[in-house]
C-alpha cells in the first residue's frame, strides 16, 4: 500500500504538467500504463494555439473555436481556456521547451496557422512539438523529490466510499484513490490519495483505424462512469482522413498538407489494384480534396463502404520528386522504408480515429460528479471542442486545466484517509485461454469501425449494441473469474467506452459537427449536449 497528497494518473501533458505544478506543495505519484512518453501528447506534430501574435485578439480564438465547435462549445468554457493560452504557452517556455523561433526576430515564437484558425497563432517545436514538449517536461520531473513516478502501472478502478459502502457525514461520494496493477510483478497495490487526477487521454483505440498510440484505450471515460461520473458528448469522435494503410505501419499519419500541395484522392485502379485509378472528391465537394477535414473523411468512408475497400489512395506522384522531398522528408522516409516511393507509387492511405470530443463533465476547476476526484485532457469534457475541435486547442486545454486544478487543490482543506481494503483476489484463478480477450477486442474495434464510424444509422447502431451486449456478458464473467491482465483491464475499459459512444449516438437525433447520421442528416435550431449519467 501507499500513500500519496495526489494520485495523477496519465503521463501526458495533462497529468505531466499538473505534477510539475504540485509537487512543490505536494506528494505526487505520476502513474502510466507503459513508459513516460508512451502518450498522445508525446505525438502531437502541429502544436498549442494561443493568442500570441500582434494582429490576433482573444476575441478572434474564441470565435474560432465556437465555429469549429458547431454551436456546441461552451462560452465561458473556451473564453476560459483562450484567456489563460498565452500565460500557458509562456510556463512552457520558461520550462525549457525548444519551441521553433521566429527567423527575423529571435526573441518571439514562430507561429504556424492551421485549418480553422483565423490568424498565426500555433507555437511549435519543428513538426514534433508533442515530443518536444514532453521530453523537457521528463527532465524536469525525474529530478522532483516530490514526484514519484511509476512507470508501467496500470489503474484497475478507483476507489471511492459508494464502491465501499462508506456514508460519509455529509453523504458525498468520493474518491480515495485507485488499485492499480504492477504491470512487471503482477502484483495489484492500492494507492491511498487525498486527491486524484484522471489525466488518462483518449479512446481512439476503440477503433479498427486510430492514429492514437496503444494506450488510448479510454481508461478514464470507463473508470469515471463506474465511480459515478456523468459523461458527455462520446458521439463526437475526430477522424483524421489520411492515416498511412499497411500492416507494418501502425497508426503514421499523413499530414493534411499533402492534399494542400496538390495530392489527389483516387479509388485503387480494379483491373489492378496496386495502382490507383479513378479521382473521387470532385463528385463529392466542390472544394474536392481541399475539402474541410470531415467532409473528406466522410468521401473517403462512404466510397470504402460502398465498394468493400480497405484503403483508399492519396497520390501526389505527379510532383516533381526534389519538391516531395523538401516538403515531406519523414512521411517520404517512412513510406520508403515499407516499400512505397511517394515520387513515383499513390499512397494506400484510411481515415483514422484522431480525437475524442466528449469524456468526464467536469467545471472549471476539472472537478467531476466525485468528491476529490479530478479530470483533465482529453478524458474530460469540459465544454470547450463542442461537436468538434478545432486543431491545437487540445494541448492547451491540458494545460490550462492542470493550473486550474492546482488551484483548486492548494485552496482544499486537508482531509484524512480512511484505512482501505486491499484488493480481493482470493477468489480468482489465473487465465485459462487469452484467446477470448484477443478476439474480442478485434471484434470490437473492427465492428465500431464498421458500424459507429464517421458515417451512422439507427440501423448500424442498434447492431452495435446488441454485439456490445453480448461481449459485456463474457468479459463480465471473465473479470470475475480470473486474475487481471494489462490486456483484461483494457478490454473492459474500450467495452465500456463503446457502449458510451453508441449510447451517445443514438440519442443524438440529428447531424451536428463530427456527429453524422444518414437517418437524421439535418442540424437542430438548438445546440444541446447528450449527457448520460451512471
Ligand atoms: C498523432 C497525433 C497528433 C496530434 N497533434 C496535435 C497537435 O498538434 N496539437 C494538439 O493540440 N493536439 C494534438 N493531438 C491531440 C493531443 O495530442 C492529445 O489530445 C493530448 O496529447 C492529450 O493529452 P492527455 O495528457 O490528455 O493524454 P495522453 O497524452 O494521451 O496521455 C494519457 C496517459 O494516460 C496513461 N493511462 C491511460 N490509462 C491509464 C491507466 N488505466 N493506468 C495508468 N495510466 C493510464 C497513458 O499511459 C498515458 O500516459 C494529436 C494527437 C495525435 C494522436
Amino acid at each position: 500500500m501507499k500513500k500519496y497528497d495526489v494520485l495523477i494518473i496519465g503521463s501526458g501533458l495533462a497529468g505531466m504538467s499538473l505534477a510539475l505544478r504540485l509537487a512543490d506543495t505536494q506528494k505526487v505519484a505520476l502513474l502510466t500504463k507503459h513508459e513516460l512518453l508512451d502518450a498522445a501528447s508525446a505525438w502531437a506534430q502541429g502544436g498549442i494555439a494561443a493568442v500570441l501574435g500582434d494582429d490576433d485578439s482573444p476575441e478572434n480564438h474564441i470565435r474560432d473555436t465556437h465555429i469549429a465547435g458547431a454551436g456546441l462549445c461552451k462560452d465561458e468554457a473556451v473564453r476560459f481556456v483562450v484567456e489563460n493560452g498565452r500565460r500557458a504557452v509562456e510556463w512552457l517556455v520558461e520550462q525549457g521547451v525548444p519551441f521553433t523561433r521566429d527567423e527575423s526576430n529571435h526573441s518571439e515564437l514562430h507561429l504556424t496557422r492551421e485549418g480553422g484558425h483565423s490568424h498565426r497563432r500555433i507555437a511549435h517545436a519543428d513538426d514534433m512539438t508533442g515530443r518536444a514538449v514532453q521530453k523537457t517536461l521528463v527532465s524536469q520531473l525525474k529530478e522532483h523529490p516530490n514526484i514519484e513516478v511509476l512507470e508501467h502501472h496500470i489503474v484497475v478502478d478507483l476507489i471511492t466510499s459508494k464502491k465501499l459502502k462508506r456514508s460519509e457525514a455529509d453523504q458525498a461520494n468520493r474518491c480515495y484513490g485507485a488499485y492499480v496493477l504492477n504491470n512487471k510483478s503482477g502484483k495489484v497495490l492500492t494507492i491511498h490519495a487525498r486527491f486524484t487526477a484522471l489525466a488518462t487521454g483518449g479512446a481512439g483505440k476503440v477503433y479498427l483505424y486510430t492514429t492514437n498510440p496503444d494506450v488510448a484505450t479510454g481508461d478514464g471515460v470507463a473508470m469515471g462512469w463506474r465511480a459515478g461520473c456523468r459523461v458527455a458528448n462520446m458521439e463526437f469522435m475526430q477522424f483524421h482522413p489520411t492515416c498511412l494503410y499497411h500492416p507494418a505501419a501502425k497508426s503514421f499519419l499523413i499530414t493534411e498538407a499533402v492534399r494542400g500541395e496538390g495530392g489527389l484522392l483516387k479509388l485503387p485502379d480494379p483491373r489492378d489494384k496496386s495502382k490507383a485509378g479513378e479521382r473521387f472528391m470532385p463528385a463529392h465537394d466542390e472544394r474536392a480534396e481541399l475539402a474541410p477535414r470531415d467532409i473528406v473523411a466522410r468521401a473517403i468512408d462512404y466510397e470504402m463502404k460502398k465498394r468493400g475497400l480497405d484503403f483508399v489512395y492519396l497520390d501526389i506522384s505527379h510532383k516533381p520528386a526534389d519538391f516531395l522531398l523538401a516538403h515531406f522528408p519523414n512521411i517520404h522516409e517512412k513510406c520508403l522504408s515499407l516499400g512505397i516511393d511517394i515520387t513515383r507509387d499513390p499512397i494506400p492511405i484510411v481515415p483514422a480515429a484522431h480525437y475524442t470530443c466528449g469524456g468526464l463533465v467536469t467545471d472549471l476547476h476539472g472537478r467531476t460528479d466525485v468528491a476529490n476526484l479530478y479530470a483533465l485532457g482529453e478524458v474530460s469534457c469540459t465544454g470547450l471542442h463542442g461537436a468538434n475541435r478545432l486543431a491545437s486547442n487540445s494541448l492547451l486545454e491540458c494545460l490550462v486545466f492542470s493550473e486550474a486544478v492546482v488551484r483548486d487543490i492548494s485552496a482544499a482543506p486537508a482531509a484524512d484517509i480512511p484505512a482501505l481494503p486491499a484488493w480481493d483476489e482470493s477468489r480468482v484463478t489465473h487465465a485459462d485461454e487469452e484467446v477470448i480477450i484477443s478476439h474480442n477486442w478485434d471484434e470490437l474495434r473492427r465492428f465500431m469501425w464498421d458500424y459507429v464510424g464517421i458515417v451512422r444509422t439507427d440501423k448500424r447502431l442498434e447492431r452495435a449494441q446488441h454485439r456490445i451486449n453480448l461481449l459485456k456478458d463474457e468479459i463480465h464473467e471473465y473479470y470475475a473469474n480470473f486474475r487481471v491482465s494489462n490486456d483484461l483491464i483494457e478490454l473492459r475499459n474500450l467495452l465500456q467506452t463503446a457502449e458510451l459512444i453508441v449510447r451517445c449516438a443514438m440519442a443524438r437525433k440529428e447531424s451536428r459537427g463530427l456527429h453524422y447520421s444518414a437517418d437524421y442528416p439535418q442540424t437542430l435550431p438548438e445546440a444541446r449536449d447528450t449527457v448520460m449519467t451512471p
